[in-house]
């Protein structure tokens, strides 16, 4: 190129040059003869502005040819230090240019690949070189092509190529010319693998949506949606999973004009699986360039269990687990806000316990007692409709809120409580009787804070138990005079001590099999001068609770004691007599002592006389059992009385030193009134036998109970069926009769 120019330069500079010097010539001959004209001037002086122009012309030539010079060695250095190498093959001339770049890319020599040509595909890759095939294949029909592929350098080490390879044909269709640009994309390639591998590994769903479809998703959000292949899920509208107003929040959010930079949406929703499930997730959406387009782009996790332990704690503050009823928390809450919201108005308080619901959870187990406390529930719930709301405190106890009622209404609300109750609940093809005592307490007239209406409804559901179980009690009604009542009894009882107004009573026990007395129950009893008859379930919890229980127990074991001694000594020596003792007797901590003074001075032996416990004792069971230990160690017989309508446990029973059961009025009295009641009268017997307990039946008033009791094994009855409780004098003449009142 460079000879070719100045070539063609020397040329014309020539031919100038030679009609510069005839132009010399041609004026200097004349000149010399002196007839030089204008013209040959004109010409001369043409001649030298052509010269001039001429070499004007060529030193701007120069200069350009430098600038070009500069700029391809500008352009080479560029090259060199650019991760870029050109490959360019001329076919038609057969001519190769590679730029020195290659060396940078393959770690080979320039002079390598221009000696073998086949350099570059022999370094590729093993396993990359399935790349080539569809290379050639594009570039054979004229396309342009952008493969990628490894290469291995002589050190060993591996780069990743991108290769652009630019195919020309001429008119005819022949291959003319063949370009290709080669980068090193090696680091983009690695911090895409890693991109790449965090996205597809990430244990949260992360997806990309364009218009509205999904055109990514990791494994991790195809799976949550329940699809088994990426397939099922691309392409698919994300309203097929997420909900449209949670899609368009998000669009709107997301591409809204107002939006910060790089800002990020969270939002909770349920995504609706293929099979149908919901699911809850938490999701963070933010607009991505996504293949040169703005797409959503999402990441977000599966939060079903976060939320589900979220409810259940919330549940378990508030709720009941075993019924699904409104706790105790719930329950005051609530209570606070309607006497907070409604101060004018009257709300009812109705505290509900099961009667003997303990003993079906001691004889047939927990798992039958939380199915009736849950059938419980649901018929509390159907007797207080919507009138109130429906509480469970714990145990067998159930509080009712009734808003804005009267007395009369809280009455029709106990009333259908009642009948609800009336039939019997059936768990394992078994019926149980399970009856409420209900204590109501009205605001304002009971009460104005949540702690007072409780407790006085409370302690009218104790009234309740009282009288007979079964039925409901106004703490009003009760609690008119009943202090002033108290007071009066206190004094009477004080004073009927000192003056001796108390008697005992006697009540034979028999055998049932033989009819035979067994054992006489002592049973106080009070004839007041004025009042007349007051019944013990009166005075002695009076007596209990003002602690004159304790001299006027001694009172009533010593004489129960004398009387039997008497009867020894009459000859009726094979019975034992049994005598009430109170929880309080045992807080005192000289009962032993006592008993054994008293037997001593009585001259009566210890297995003569029989001592009934409540069951509730068995609360404080680790000093009971050392009490009752001593006390048998002295040689009395103990029993427990009421059986199954109190605290105790035949479990527990069995570690103590008892040796009878008395099976409660209540059950004896469901062997007529509940044909399929009996059935606990016989699980108690069966189970006191197990036990080895004695079992004794009270109560009894008909035939039917006898003929029942005697089928199932009872031994022991006791009742107005035999005999009423007896004065002394009485019991003595059956006792002489033979031993058989009914005779
Ligand atoms: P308890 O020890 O269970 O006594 C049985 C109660 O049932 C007695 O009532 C008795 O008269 C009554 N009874 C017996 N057979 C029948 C029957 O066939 N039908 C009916 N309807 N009732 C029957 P009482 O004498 O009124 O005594 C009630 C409770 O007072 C006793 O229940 C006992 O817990 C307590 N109590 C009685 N006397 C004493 C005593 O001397 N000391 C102590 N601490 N408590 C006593
Ligand atoms: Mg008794
Ligand atoms: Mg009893």
């Amino acid at each position: 190129m460079l000879i070719k120019r100045n070539l063609s330069r020397f040329l014309l500079i020539l031919i100038v040059g030679i009609f510069v010097l005839f132009q010399i010539i041609d004026i200097l001959l004349p000149a010399l003869f002196h007839s030089i004209n204008i013209m040959s001037y004109i010409t001369l002086f043409v001649s030298f502005a052509a010269v001039g122009f001429l070499i004007y012309i060529f030193k701007e030539f120069d200069k350009k040819a430098e600038e070009i010079t500069r700029n391809q060695q500008k352009m080479k250095n560029i090259f060199d230090t650019l991760d870029v190498a050109i490959w360019s093959h001329d076919l038609k001339t057969d001519t190769l240019l590679i730029t020195p770049g290659i060396e940078k890319l393959y770690g080979y020599k320039l002079e390598n690949f221009y000696e073998d040509t086949n350099l570059w595909k022999e370094v590729i890759y093993p396993e990359d070189l399935y790349v080539l095939e569809d290379r050639a294949k594009k570039l054979a029909i004229g396309e342009t092509v952008t493969s990628q592929y490894r290469i291995i350098r002589p050190d060993g080490e591996v780069r990743w190529i991108q290769d652009r390879g630019i195919p020309t044909y001429d008119q005819k269709g022949d291959f003319v010319d063949f370009n290709s640009v080669l980068f090193d994309i090696t680091d983009r390639k690695e911090s895409e693998g890693l991109y790449q591998s965090l996205v597809e590994m990430s244990p949260d769903i992360i997806a990309v949506v364009y218009d509205g479809k999904i055109e990514y998703i990791n494994e991790a959000g195809y799976k949550l949606i329940g699809a088994e292949s990426l397939e099922q899920v691309i392409g698919q509208s994300a309203k097929n999973f997420v909900p449209s107003q949670i899609t368009n929040l998000i669009k709107n959010k997301v591409f809204s004009s107002d939006k910060m930079e790089n800002e990020r949406y969270r939002f909770e929703f349920q995504v609706k699986r293929i099979d149908g499930e919901s699911i809850d997730v938490e999701m963070a959406a933010r607009s991505i360039l996504y293949e040169g387009r703005f797409a959503v782009q999402v990441v977000g996790r599966d939060i079903t269990q976060r939320k589900k332990s979220e409810q259940t704690i919330k549940f378990m503050a508030y709720y009941d687990a075993l019924t699904g009823l409104p706790n105790r928390n719930q329950f005051r809450n609530h209570l606070n806000k309607v006497l907070h919201q409604q101060l004018n108005k009257m709300h009812a308080v109705m505290f509900l316990d099961l009667d003997r619901f303990k003993i079906i959870n001691d004889t047939k187990g927990h798992s039958v007692g939380d199915i009736i406390l849950r059938k419980v529930a649901g018929r509390l719930e159907k007797a207080v409709q919507n009138e109130g709301l429906v509480s469970r405190q714990g145990g067998d106890e159930f509080i009712i809120i009734l808003e804005d009622v009267d007395k009369e209404n809280a009455s029709q609300v106990a009333k259908r409580i009642l009948y609800e109750f009336s039939n019997p609940f059936e768990v394992n093809n078994e019926e149980f009787y399970v009856t409420p005592s209900i204590g109501i307490s009205i605001y304002p007239t009971d009460g104005s804070d949540e702690e007072t209406l409780i407790k006085n409804a409370d302690t009218a559901m104790y009234q309740a138990k009282d009288c007979g179980k079964n039925n409901y009690q106004f703490y009003s009604i009760i609690s008119g005079g009943i202090s002033t009542w108290k007071m009066k009894l206190e004094n009477w009882l004080r004073r009927a001590m000192e003056h001796n107004q108390m008697t005992l009573h006697y009540q034979p026990q028999l055998d049932l099999g033989t009819g035979k007395i067994v054992g006489v129950e002592a049973l106080i009893r009070w004839n007041h001068p004025e009042y007349g008859y007051i019944a013990p379930s009166e005075f002695i919890p009076l007596a209990e609770e003002t602690g004159l229980i304790i001299p006027l127990g001694k009172w009533i074991l010593r004489e129960a004691c004398e009387r039997r001694k008497a009867w020894k000594d009459a000859g009726f020596s094979d019975f034992p007599i049994a005598v009430n003792i109170s929880v309080r007797q045992f807080q005192d901590e000289h009962i032993i002592q006592f008993i054994s003074g008293m037997l001593e001075e009585v001259g009566l032996e210890a297995n003569y006389l029989e001592l009934e416990i409540n069951e509730s004792l068995m609360q404080n069971l680790e000093n009971s059992t050392i009490i009752l230990n001593q006390l048998k160690s002295l040689g009395v017989l103990l029993t427990v009385d009421d059986f199954g309508t109190g605290y105790s446990s035949l479990s527990y029973l069995k570690h103590l030193p008892i040796d009878k059961i008395k099976i409660d009025k209540s059950f004896v009295d469901d062997i007529i009134y509940h044909s399929n009641q009996g059935m606990m009268v016989k699980t108690i017997i069966d189970m006191g036998m197990n036990l080895k307990f004695t079992v004794i039946a009270e109560g009894i008033e008909t035939e039917e109970q006898v003929k029942f009791l005697t089928r199932n094994a009872c031994q022991i009855g006791q009742g107005y069926y035999y005999s009423k409780p007896l004065t002394a004098e009485k019991l003595e003449e059956f006792l002489v009769k033979g031993n058989n009142p009914m005779v």
